[in-house]
């Protein structure tokens, strides 16, 4: 209660030149910590091309040398991604591709360089909850994860949930929805992460600051949902700048003729490291402001 009017009083007399964001956080910070909260923050991953330099589901395609048939193809557009994603996985068992065979080669996928690197450190040292959500499948993220040993600094995966049946890999939806019209029916991650952040909140957990790292259109919604504090990392040269730098110039209108606008900092990143050292200097900037 004191050290908090104490900063009342410091931004009033304009002691301290904090600004508004960096204010509300101390705040929020301290209120916190008043109601015996864990204050910590939060660093949100997509998987394909964000953590892995490849797409896990269609990297599976290679392991048959021919086209996708036509039928399945249609999937895709007729009953949405895991559909079509079950009809990739029902030709590769037509093909007598083995569950090994499968495995092995999700777990060689490449990491974004940089990327491990990131993950351990932002759990390690930068007070991070680190959470995956992904349109990719349980199964293969869990493989990925364990090869690479980044298990550990991984709180949760969220993704469609798959298993091998009898040799073939089967997958469900995550969830079905309709109330967001930028995510696909089986997948809404701006709504995954609020729930998480609103269940973590439950559990006496509060975070000052979220990150998220993405790279595709379906990155665009969670983004959106991001406050002015929190930081949207985009993948140079990949289809979720466009979207997001339009948003963050108010130049992003949505189907319902709604402006969206992305409120938070935003960072395009080429790798890891990039998004590592930007992320420790927006944290040595808030110690040099409270010195
Ligand atoms: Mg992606």
């Amino acid at each position: 209660m004191v050290l908090r009017d104490i900063l009342h009083k410091c931004l009033n007399s304009r002691i301290l030149k904090l600004s508004g964001t960096l204010f509300k956080q101390l705040v929020d910070t301290i209120d916190a910590v008043k109601s015996k909260k864990m204050v910590r923050n939060l660093a949100v991953f997509d998987f394909d091309h964000t953590v892995i330099n490849d797409n896990s589901d269609t990297a599976v395609l290679k392991l048959i040398n021919k086209e996708v048939p036509e039928e399945v193809k249609q999937l895709h557009k007729s009953d949405g991604w895991t559909a079509f994603m079950q009809g990739v996985f029902n030709t590769l068992h037509e093909n007598n591709i083995k569950e090994e065979s499968i495995n092995n080669l999700i777990r060689q996928l490449p990491a974004v360089e940089g990327m491990p690197e990131l993950i351990k450190q932002m759990n390690d040292d930068l007070n991070y909850d680190v959470i995956i959500i992904s349109d990719s499948n349980s199964h293969f993220i869990d493989l990925w994860l364990d090869q690479n040993n980044l298990k550990k600094y991984i709180s949760r995966v969220f993704s469609n949930p798959a298993c091998f049946e009898n040799g073939l890999l089967k997958i469900r939806m995550y969830h079905l929805q309709n109330c967001c019209k930028l995510s696909t029916k089986n997948l809404c991650k701006g709504k995954i992460m609020e729930d998480f952040i609103t269940e973590q909140n439950s559990l006496g957990v509060v975070y000052k600051r979220v990150v998220y790292c993405g790279d595709g259109i379906n990155d665009f919604c969670p983004i959106l949902r991001l406050s002015k504090n929190d930081l949207a990392c985009v993948r140079h040269k990949y289809k979720c700048v466009d979207v997001v730098l339009r948003s963050k110039e108010g130049r992003y209108i949505d189907e319902d003729g709604e402006t969206r606008i992305v409120t938070s900092d935003v960072y395009i990143w080429k790798n890891g490291y990039d998004i590592l050292e930007y992320v420790k200097q927006l944290q040595r900037k808030e110690s040099k402001l409270l010195e």
